[in-house]
């Protein structure tokens, strides 16, 4: 495999398409060595296989809103490689949803979802839906009519969806509620599902508690730990939210949370009522950031900033794609971070990824790094195929043992002569091997 020239073929194939190809690349570069001893890879065609999606579907989602006006969105699902398992990945319901974004993410989910060790492969889907603003009826209606074309595509031994940005629990109720019409049966086919009706305890909290579990193995191999260590966390959505119950739990203080608009500095920490008064704000569809500095005035809003500039031992981005750059990590690197941990997908740039490599910063990819998600989602599979349910405790623990296993799975792959440990090239590699070798057992699909 030559990286620049599979580049330029892909570049061509599919002009534009800016957060995939960036996705595509960082894999290539990491696994390119690898891959060149193998060449059984090389003759079975793997590469060129994995990087194209095994199918796509694109279809409009009508709704009427509570005025009687008729809208359309787009709706998306990416099945993208299921050598190791049904298809298995979340939907996003945001403006700024288009193919590329569903393509970076069912990419990346590939790897991850081979990394937790559990039978899943990769998918993502979604649609440029805004929910801000819109009532739970029409968040509903919407919900409805998207799942009237996703169900002929899905199944829990085919495709079994998630929640991702903008899908929580409300909006899986109501996608479950249709499918279940349509398909005339009571099955695991998404999950993060309610606990009355087959979810599993811990799976809302458990993206965040997993990155948490993670930045603490990272922490251990330098003698450190979360205790009294300053955090810096970015959004407050379902990520956000699990990362910083388990900071508080293991004793670090969380000092920053942030919004589209702005982030909110909070010296005191961000922990206990304030924590559930963040909830009730998310809950009733309006801006966290701002009236969080209303109601606690110690902490101050700083407009249009995002949270890397204030001086903090470990940052967790769990906002969105791209949202830690060059001049963001050189801060953190200035101001004394050791450790970022991706709670959220590609938040840092390549530009930041070079700049926190070069410094030797312990760095946490989100495909290791945020798989407690999915990893929690397939222990729901499990429960319902089962149908059991394990307790709390249980599936915090069967959590945290993935977490550890991923992390060790990354020092196996990544670590170089000096002993620093590249987590991003650990990843990639642990997370390809597994699913090029099924490919390679399987056959040319
Ligand atoms: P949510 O929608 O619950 O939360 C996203 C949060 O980020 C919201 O607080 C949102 O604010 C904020 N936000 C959005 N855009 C920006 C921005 N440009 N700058 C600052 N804040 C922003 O999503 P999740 O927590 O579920 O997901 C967050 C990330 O984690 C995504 O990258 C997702 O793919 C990834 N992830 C999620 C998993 C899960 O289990 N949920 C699993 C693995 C990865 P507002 O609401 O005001 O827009």
């Amino acid at each position: 495999m030559n990286v620049e020239k599979m580049m330029n073929a892909l570049e061509a194939k599919h002009p534009g398409e800016v957060e995939y190809l960036q996705a595509v690349h960082e894999v290539l570069e990491s696994i390119e060595e690898i891959y060149n001893a193998n060449p059984q890879f090389e003759s079975a065609g793997i590469i060129e296989r994995l990087v194209e999606p095994d199918r796509i579907l694109t279809f409009k989602v009508p709704w009427v809103d509570d005025n009687g006006k008729v809208h359309v969105n787009l709706g998306y699902r990416v099945q993208f490689n299921g050598a190791i398992g049904p298809y298995k990945g979340g939907l996003r319901f945001h403006p700024s949803v288009n193919l590329s974004i569903l393509k970076f993410l069912g990419f990346e989910q590939i790897f991850k979802n081979s990394l937790t060790s559990l039978p899943l492969g990769g998918g993502k889907g979604g649609s440029d839906f805004d929910a801000k603003g819109k009532s739970d009826t029409e968040i509903m209606r919407f919900c409805q009519s998207f799942m009237m074309e996703l169900w002929r595509l899905i199944g829990p031994d085919t495709d079994v969806p998630a929640g991702d940005i903008g899908v929580g629990g409300r909006e899986i109720g109501f996608l479950y509620g249709m499918y279940k019409k349509l398909a005339r049966e009571h099955t695991g086919v998404l999950t993060g599902k309610g606990l009355n009706w087959g979810g599993s305890l811990i799976r809302p909290e458990a993206t965040g508690f997993g990155a948490v579990y993670f930045a603490k193995e990272m922490l251990a191999t330098k003698g450190e730990s979360f205790e009294g260590k300053k955090v810096a966390l970015s959004g407050f959505g379902n990520v956000a939210w699990g990362a910083a119950i388990k900071v508080n739990e293991l004793g670090g203080k969380v000092v920053t949370i942030s919004g589209p608009d702005g982030y909110i500095y909070d010296e005191e920490g961000i922990s206990g009522d304030k924590i559930e008064y963040l909830l009730e704000l998310r809950a009733s569809n309006q801006d966290i950031v701002k009236p969080y500095s209303y109601e606690f005035p110690n902490a101050k809003f700083y407009a249009g900033k995002r949270p890397w500039e204030v001086a903090v031992d470990v940052a967790i981005p769990c906002a969105t794609q791209n949202e830690l750059g060059k001049e963001d990590a050189e801060t953190l690197v200035k101001n004394g971070c050791m450790a970022i941990a991706e709670g959220a997908n590609m938040p840092c740039t390549p530009e930041a990824v070079e700049v926190i490599h070069d410094n030797k910063l312990l760095f946490a990819p989100g495909k290791a790094a945020n798989a407690g998600g999915v990893a929690t989602s397939g222990l729901e599979m499990s429960q319902n195929s089962l149908k059991f349910s394990w307790s709390r405790e249980e599936v915090d623990e069967k959590l945290h043992t993935i977490m550890v296993n991923i992390h060790k799975a990354c020092v196996e792959h990544g670590k170089d002569a000096e002993g620093y440990v590249d987590y991003v090239k650990g990843a990639n590699i642990a997370g390809f091997l597994k699913v090029a070798n099924a490919m390679l057992d399987q056959g040319v699909l």
